[in-house]
């Protein structure tokens, strides 16, 4: 029977043809919401924000010291007159030749002034009615001043829509005076694990644990990374390894989700009913991809009824390897996710690090290993490359692409994707 299987199936498509399937099939999410600039981190704008102003509005001192017309010093000693005093959020008056203005870090560099020269190289001289300020060092023109619109130009696009917003971006949109930015509504994620063996923990103790049972871990990080991808999820535990269970779970829940999630079930074993059930209740349109871990995913869509009204949710389903689910994620369901949200740039991408460890069986597929940056700028790898050795996550920072059947030697240069930005 086992041969029957390997002999009928189609050759695995490639990761690469997968994500672009993916990213190809995505319709960006319509439904758009006002959201205070304040609560908008991870957001994904949906219209960009265009300045109504100037960043910096005028030109300004980025020191505390005295703004003064170079062409006024003309020799060692000359002395300028202290006419004025702008502390910053105060504005001066127009500077005549001869006199200097006291002004503090933010002030308005006053008409007549080009350049402010730090106190630290200034000397006053305080006893006369009017004090006079000369200086030690000579300014150039122009000196310790902020230009106005050296930040953001009035009519300029700060940032375009399909932007996950950062807390740098929230700053930036708060300095050109945005309190409340369009995004699109988060995605509606549905999730789910299969599998009669999975145990949730705090439901039975280690010790009580029947043979055979093991906990369901996957929930809990695939529910930490849809929140982290901007998601609203939807928790509905763990499905029963039966036809009957997976059908109904998944029409429910196709009527109210963008997303149905799953992990576990998707091989071609007797107890895999995810595929049969999105089969029966939509269409699956890819299937297994030629990587280590990761090999079964399956990517489709389930309908929530006949009727031409009803809700189509995108289905994803996940290896329950929980290595081959976390890079799967990774790889394919969090890109998805982001151009769902209309985020442009939705592809990882890699960087060249140099690998120092040698990999000389690599597997004919294309494989992701675990592996971590080192102080020596290169990276180490982690022992147990299995797929459901977990710790292998924890202690990695990250995984090499290695293409199929390509041996590494220490030295060589390797594509390296960092987890932080998937984290993200
Ligand atoms: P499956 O993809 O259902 O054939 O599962 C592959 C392997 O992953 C089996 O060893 C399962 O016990 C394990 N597994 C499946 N789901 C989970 C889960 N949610 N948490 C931890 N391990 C899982
Ligand atoms: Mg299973």
């Amino acid at each position: 029977m086992a041969t029957d299987n390997v002999l009928k199936r189609p050759p695995l498509m490639s990761l690469d043809e997968a994500l672009d399937f993916v990213l190809n099939d995505v319709a960006v999410l319509s439904s758009h919401e006002l959201v205070p600039t304040f609560d908008a981190d991870g957001r994904v704008l949906a219209a960009s924000l265009v300045s109504q102003l100037q960043v910096p509005p005028h030109d300004n001192s980025s020191m505390d010291g005295y703004a003064l017309r170079v062409e006024d010093l003309t020799s060692p000693g000359v002395r300028l007159k202290v006419t004025q005093r702008i502390p910053a959020g105060h504005t001066g008056h127009s500077l005549n030749p001869g006199e200097a203005a006291r002004i503090f870090t933010g002030a308005p560099i006053p008409s007549g002034a080009n350049a402010v020269v730090m106190q630290e190289d200034a000397q006053v001289d305080g006893t006369s009615s009017v004090p006079e300020v000369s200086v030690s060092v000579m300014p150039s023109l122009g000196q310790w001043i902020r230009r106005s619109g050296e930040d953001v130009t009035r009519g300029a696009e700060v940032l375009a829509r399909g932007t996950r917003l950062d807390p740098a971006a929230l700053g930036l949109a708060a300095s050109i005076g945005v309190a409340q930015v369009r995004v699109v509504k988060r995605p509606r994620v549905a999730l789910f694990s299969t599998g009669d063996e999975l145990v949730m923990p705090g439901d039975v103790a280690p010790h009580d644990m029947r043979p055979g049972a093991i906990y369901n871990s996957n929930r809990y990080f695939l529910r930490a990374l849809l929140v982290r991808a901007g998601c609203e999820v939807t928790d509905l535990g763990i499905v029963p390894d039966n036809l009957k269970a997976t059908l109904q779970v998944m029409k429910d829940a196709a009527s109210n989700h963008d997303l149905i999630l799953t992990s576990g079930g998707v091989s071609v074993g007797e107890e895999d009913h995810v595929k049969p059930a999105v089969e029966a209740l939509g269409r699956l349109n890819l299937w297994q991809i030629s990587m280590k871990p990761g090999k079964p995913f399956a990517f489709g869509e389930v309908h929530s009824g006949d009727a031409p009204s009803q809700n189509k949710a995108y289905f994803m389903g996940l290896p329950g390897n929980p290595v081959s689910s976390f890079v799967t994620f990774q790889l394919l369901v969090r890109p998805f996710l982001l151009a769902l949200q209309g985020v442009a740039a939705a592809r990882p991408e890699p960087y060249q690090l140099q690998a120092h460890f040698d990999f000389p069986k690599p597997d004919k597929r294309r494989e992701f290993l675990r592996v971590k940056r080192n102080h020596q700028g290169g990276l180490d790898l982690f022992q147990n490359q299995s797929s459901g050795v977990l710790t292998s996550l924890v202690w990695g920072d990250g995984v090499v692409d290695n293409p199929g059947s390509k041996p590494i030697q220490s030295g060589d240069w390797v594509l390296f994707y960092p987890f932080a930005e998937w984290l993200k």
